[in-house]
Order: structure tokens, then C-alpha cells, then sequence
């Protein structure tokens, strides 16, 4: 049996020790990391997984991309996918900040039970790479998405390209106090607040008394919560009628998913994780 090696590519200065630890909690038994990746070099790294290995053996290698640049990402996994032909490839997954797994198990989380079809979503925050990724899988969820930031000029270009990518219909909202969040909530179903670390984006008042909000996910762990008078280990808390999971409850899933694909990487050599994929994995494992 061939020794399960993954080459894991990072655009930043320092591949990241998370994506490493997972990958050995995996069971990967040699990672190759590789740090200041741009998508120019993925080819020459890629060849060197594929020429080195022939047919089922080829499945025992694999490459993981991440770093904190989702477009640079995506650019590098096109390069990826460009360098194979025929059967001469290997399995890949994307994964930059985390924007797959922690976007896939928030929206599996807040669409267990009736779904989310036909229903508005909004989420606060929602121009980071984690937002973004939410709002599409949302959409392909069938729901009515509303995606917020605090400047109008970022929600549009956020909008356009989940839009572009996903192949759906989003729309945007400018939302920079309680006010605006309050407006925008009305009628809503579920929001999931996904704004940067330590940032409150949702006021107790607010979302307790909205009557039609029943689902609430909340991606930021470090205090301040993004939703007042919750707890990070919340995972399907019900409060009043309202089920509320926070960053933990939702983080937990997202590292057993993570894990998983990095597991499924291996069966085939042929498979690519990306958003849609990832999303696939959390809706089985919830
Ligand atoms: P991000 O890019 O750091 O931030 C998302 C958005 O937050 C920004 O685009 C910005 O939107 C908004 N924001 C920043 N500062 C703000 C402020 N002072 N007030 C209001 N809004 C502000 O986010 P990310 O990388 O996608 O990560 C989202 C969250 O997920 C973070 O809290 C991160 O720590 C967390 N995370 C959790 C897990 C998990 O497993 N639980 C995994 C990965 C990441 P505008 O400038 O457009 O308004």
C-alpha cells in the first residue's frame, strides 16, 4: 500500500499550520507544505504529484490549496485543474481562510429541518471569503439571499461575483448600525452573522423580538459575538422558538468535514472539493 502523501499549496509567506494539523488528523502520512504559492507554480507542483505515481496508485496522492487569499485560490486551483489530462491527475481540494468548510457547515446547520427553499436569508457581513461562499450556497439552497457590508460599493462587487460564481441571483444591502440590520431582517428566516473576529453585528433587542427570524449561525468566536446574548457553543439552542448555533457549535462540524474530504481525497484521483463539493460532505455528516 502507497503512502497517502498530500501537497498542500499556500499563498502565503507561511503555509498554515491549521491546514497542516487536519491533514494529519486525516491520516495523511507525509504533507508536503509549500508556502508563497501563486498560481504560475501550481503546474510544476502538480506535475510532480502526477509523474511520480501511475494509475491506481495515483490516488494515494493529493493536493490541498488554502492560504488566506480565496481569489488567489481559485486561480490556483484553475491552474490545477488546467495541468491535468486524461487520467493522469489527482484529487484536489480548496480551502482558503476556510472559506468551504466553515461556509458549508454554517448553511447545513441553518438548513437542517424545513430547508431554506423560498425563504430570506440574510447575511451580515457577508463581503469576507466565508460570507461570500455562505450566500452562494444559500442561493443554490433556493432561498432569497440578502448580503450586507457597511459600504455599498463592496456589497455589489461582493453580490456580482457570488452571482458569477454560483450561478444565482443574490442581492445586497448597505447595513452599518442596528437600525439597518433591524430593516433588513424583516421577514427574514435565517441570518447568519459573518463579520470579522471580536465584531458584534446583531443586538439582543433585535433578533428576539423579529417574529419571523427562527435560525440563527454566527461564525465569530471571539468575543464580542456577532449576535448579542448568545454563546459560542451553541449548536441548535433553542431560545424562544429560534435555534441559534455559534461559532463552536458550527466550528465543530467544520473541522469533522474538513477532515472528511481530506479522508475522501484519497479514494479516488479524481475528485475536486470545492464549495459545492465540501457542502455535499457537511449535509451527509450533519
Ligand atoms: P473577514 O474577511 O475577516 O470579515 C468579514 C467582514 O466583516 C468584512 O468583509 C467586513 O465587511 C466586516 N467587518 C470588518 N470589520 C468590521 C467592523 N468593525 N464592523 C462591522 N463589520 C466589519 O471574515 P472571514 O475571513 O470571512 O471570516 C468570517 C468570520 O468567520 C471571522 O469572525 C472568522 O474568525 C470566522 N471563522 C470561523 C471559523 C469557524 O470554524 N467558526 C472558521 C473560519 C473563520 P465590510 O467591510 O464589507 O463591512
Amino acid at each position: 500500500m502507497k503512502k497517502k502523501l498530500l501537497l498542500q499549496m499556500d499563498c502565503d509567506p507561511q503555509a498554515s499550520v491549521f491546514d497542516a494539523v487536519v491533514a494529519h488528523d486525516a491520516g495523511v502520512d507525509a504533507l508536503f507544505q509549500q508556502s508563497g504559492v501563486a498560481p504560475a507554480d501550481v503546474r510544476n507542483q502538480v506535475y510532480g504529484l502526477m509523474f511520480t505515481r501511475g494509475g491506481d496508485d495515483l490516488k494515494n496522492s493529493a493536493a490541498f490549496i488554502g492560504g488566506s487569499d480565496v481569489v488567489l485560490g481559485e486561480a490556483m486551483l484553475k491552474a490545477a485543474k488546467e495541468s491535468f489530462f486524461g487520467n493522469v491527475r489527482v484529487s484536489v481540494m480548496l480551502d482558503s481562510n476556510g472559506c468551504n468548510t466553515t461556509a458549508a457547515a454554517a448553511v447545513a446547520k441553518l438548513c437542517g429541518g424545513d430547508g431554506l427553499k423560498g425563504r430570506k436569508c440574510v447575511v451580515l457581513a457577508g463581503t469576507g471569503p466565508v460570507g461570500k461562499r455562505a450566500a452562494g450556497l444559500m442561493a443554490m439552497e433556493g432561498a432569497d439571499v440578502v448580503l450586507t457590508s457597511r459600504r455599498m460599493d463592496r456589497v455589489e462587487e461582493a453580490c456580482a461575483e457570488v452571482n458569477a460564481r454560483f450561478d444565482v441571483n443574490i442581492s445586497g444591502a448597505e447595513v452599518g448600525d442596528e437600525a439597518q440590520a433591524q430593516a433588513v431582517l424583516e421577514g427574514a428566516y435565517a441570518v447568519l452573522c459573518a463579520g470579522a473576529a471580536g465584531i458584534q453585528l446583531l443586538g439582543s433587542d433585535t433578533w428576539t423580538a423579529n417574529p419571523t427570524l427562527l435560525r440563527l449561525g454566527d461564525i465569530n468566536a471571539v468575543p464580542p459575538l456577532g449576535i448579542e446574548g448568545t454563546k459560542a457553543h451553541f449548536d441548535g439552542e433553542d431560545v424562544d422558538g429560534k435555534l441559534v448555533y455559534g461559532a463552536l457549535g458550527i466550528g465543530n462540524l467544520k473541522m469533522k468535514v474538513h477532515r472528511e474530504c481530506i479522508k475522501r481525497l484519497f479514494m479516488r484521483n479524481d475528485m475536486v472539493f470545492d464549495a459545492e463539493e465540501v457542502y455535499a460532505v457537511a449535509k451527509e455528516m450533519i
